[in-house]
């Protein structure tokens, strides 16, 4: 027993094509064509969607071939570092020259440089189905054209473009995004630090501008995805640390791998070239074997300053918000891959005069990773699109300014998108790297004792899972990022908070249908278990905030703020709330398009879909909202009590 065979990971895939269905292409296209500007692109979006399609029916069977088969040498084989350079792993070489020649690694790459010029979203399909046969390969193949994408984007975003008819013709960094679309070059995207990891303030990798007008970067940088690629996009201190500490004080900067007599950035393969830096190790990682992940040490490195000094946090988080989408849909690749195994073995091993898929709860464990695995995907196919269309939309009202009150109304629609985007990307992160983890072990579960036998995969898919809430920033600070902006915008507006509640609450008893209903139910819960969170944090700032009102919260909230201390309750609860909101996105998502089709063959089904998850998730949904009521209070005392002693030792060692 293995991997169940398929031979097209796209054809098989009935949901995936349905949430496709889904995307809203004329707008997508027509943001991607600039407008059907130009002469050598689509010319509709029913062309661009037919390409589209044909792109990944043609590489999901190549991901079937290619990839899925050879998943146990992916395994077998790591990557080393010999003589400062790094040796891949064979089977993935092989598999990346295969995915350069069919054109599948500068997919979203402009066609004027030698790419495709697919959206993102079609390219993050592909890292689905990469991650369900191998989830090493998903790693590295988003350092390709994602990086080149990134360096287009910064250059549009800083205003070095050059502009004809409408649209960009020359970016500062044409040549690299050339070679990485035509030499199998690519990139990296280098945060992470020995002391640096989800607390980037801590960075302290340092660039400094030299008197001949160049910046050189110098520190160590470790656990970096494809680091042995020739195209660095690094985050490091540039600015005075009193004038500007902790994450003010960092720029973005391109460092290239190889550099000439004058520190230009160049290919190796020219005159004079040299190493702009070292690779100091591959990491030995527990799953993803063939990926490399490597420690980078920068000496008076060159480097070359993206956007405006000073922004590089907010410049990183462009690309991150990406690569935690991205990540949403590995999770997804990882989910199908562990319930496809398990499915078919349950079909198949016979105990007690049946299948055991036939036995309650292992139906029960296969049908909960079903509705998971489209609920999940649901909501990700939804952030994927909000942040490519307010990404492109902003890029384009800066190259091509409209009249004022036109552009006033597209930065409305940009605003609109992003905030979906925002509001969802955090959860999906957070929900697609748990629960892939949970599949993996329920497949093992599943499988008995054969699970726990290497040659099956099983143990394989979790291992590889294991990572996936921890990199892109792990689930703990996913469930900050939504807790943080959920609150703040409940503690800005508290009438409008009261009055969405209020809605919810009405909603549960008197919507339209009872699928709707169930979706009230799951908003009102993750919203009551917000004003629970917010009325709590009041109190202990405060004192009783019963009777005082509203108006008043706002600012006696926010006087003399410490958010160290202040918000504890709700950080002690910050994953509990964020399950809740993601539980509620999910529903009002499946709700929505299950309305959306009603009246085709789809209906049926979709709303059969919606229903088992809230089902499922609703009285989950309810004890969580009990947890958070009845938990804290002794917990947070014990932790803030402990000794003086204790905690200078703590802050010492920071
Ligand atoms: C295989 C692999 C590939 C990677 N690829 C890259 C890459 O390409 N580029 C890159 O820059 N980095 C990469 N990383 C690094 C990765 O992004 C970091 O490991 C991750 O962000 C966590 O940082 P850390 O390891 O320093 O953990 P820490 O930040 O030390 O966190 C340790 C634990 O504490 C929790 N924690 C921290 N702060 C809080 C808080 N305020 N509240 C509650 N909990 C908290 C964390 O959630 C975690 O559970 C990779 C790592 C691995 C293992």
């Amino acid at each position: 027993m293995t991997r169940p065979t398929s031979t097209n990971f796209f054809l098989d895939n009935d949901d995936l094509r349905f949430q496709l269905s889904r995307v809203d292409w004329p707008t997508l296209v027509a943001l991607q064509e600039a407008a059907f500007a130009d002469e050598d692109g689509f010319k509709d979006p029913a062309e661009a969607r037919a390409f589209y399609e044909d792109v990944l029916t043609n590489l999901g069977e190549f991901i079937a071939k290619e990839i899925a088969a050879h998943e146990h040498e992916l395994d077998a084989q790591h990557p080393v570092l010999k003589d400062g350079e790094v040796v891949p792993a064979a089977r993935m070489k092989k598999i990346l020259d295969q995915m350069q020649a069919l054109g599948a690694l500068s997919l979203t790459l402009p066609r004027r440089l030698g790419g495709s010029n697919v959206p993102i979203l079609v390219q993050n399909i592909l890292v689905e189905m990469i991650t369900r046969a191998d989830a090493s390969v998903a790693a590295e193949f988003g350092f390709y054209s994602g990086i080149g994408q990134a360096l287009l984007f910064y250059s549009m975003e800083e205003g070095s473009v050059e502009m004809k008819d409408g649209v960009p013709v020359k970016t500062r960094f044409d040549d690299v995004v050339r070679r990485i679309a035509e030499n199998q070059e690519w990139g990296a995207m280098v945060l992470t630090e020995p002391g640096a990891g989800s607390d980037l303030a801590q960075i302290k990798a340092k660039a400094v501008l030299a008197a001949d007008g160049n910046w050189r970067l110098t520190g160590q940088k470790i656990f970096i995805t494809a680091g042995h690629g020739d195209h660095h996009i690094v985050i490091a201190r540039s600015e005075d640390d009193k004038a500007h500490p902790g994450l003010k004080g960092l720029s973005l900067f391109y460092v290239p791998r190889f550099v000439d007599a004058q520190g230009k950035r160049c290919k190796k393969t020219d005159a004079g070239a040299r190493k702009n830096f070292e690779l100091g190790g591959v990491e030995h990682k527990m799953g993803q074997h063939s990926a490399v992940a490597a420690t980078i040490n920068y000496d008076e490195s060159h480097a070359e300053l993206l956007g405006q000094r000073g922004h590089g946090f907010l410049g990183m988080l462009m690309l991150m918000n990406n690569a935690r989408i991205s990540v949403g849909f590995e999770g997804i690749g990882t989910c199908e891959a562990a319930w496809r195994m398990a499915r078919a073995y349950a079909d198949e091993r016979v105990t007690m005069g049946k299948p055991i898929a036939h036995h309650e709860m292992i139906a029960d464990y296969l049908d909960e990773m079903e509705v998971v695995i489209r609920g999940l995907r649901a909501i990700t196919f939804d952030a994927a699109y909000h942040e490519e269309v307010s990404a492109r939309l902003k890029v384009m009202g800066k190259l091509k300014p409209a009249p004022e009150a036109e552009q006033a109304e597209a930065d409305k629609k940009i605003r609109r998108h992003k905030r979906k985007a925002r509001a969802l990307t955090p959860l999906i992160k957070y929900w697609a790297g748990e629960e892939c983890v949970r599949q993996a072990r329920m497949c093992m579960q599943i499988m008995g004792g054969i699970g726990y036998i290497t040659e099956t995969g099983a143990e394989k898919i979790l291992r590889d899972a294991l990572v996936i809430p921890v990199y892109e920033g792990t689930s703990q600070i996913q469930a900050l990022m939504a807790l943080k902006d959920n609150l703040q915008a409940a503690i800005r507006n508290p009438t409008r908070f009261l009055s969405e509640l209020a809605t919810a609450r009405l909603e549960t008893l008197s919507a339209r249908s009872d699928l709707e209903k169930g979706e009230a139910r799951l908003r009102h819960h993750a919203m009551s278990a917000m004003q629970t969170i917010i009325t709590r944090i009041a109190a202990d700032k405060l004192g009783d905030v019963r009777g005082r009102p509203l108006a008043e919260w706002k600012s006696a909230f926010m006087k003399d703020w410490n958010p160290q201390k202040d918000f504890s309750f709700g950080l002690l609860h910050a994953e509990r709330l964020t399950k809740l909101l993601t539980w509620s996105a999910v529903a009002e998502t499946l709700v929505r398009q299950s309305n959306d089709v009603k009246g085709s063959a789809d209906y049926e089904e979709r709303a059969s879909l919606a229903l088992r998850f809230i089902e499922r998730f609703e009285p989950r949904a309810r004890g969580v909202v009990a947890e958070i009521e009845a938990t804290g209070g002794s917990l947070i005392g014990r932790v803030l009590a402990r000794p003086k002693r204790e905690r200078g030792a703590a802050k010492a060692a920071e």
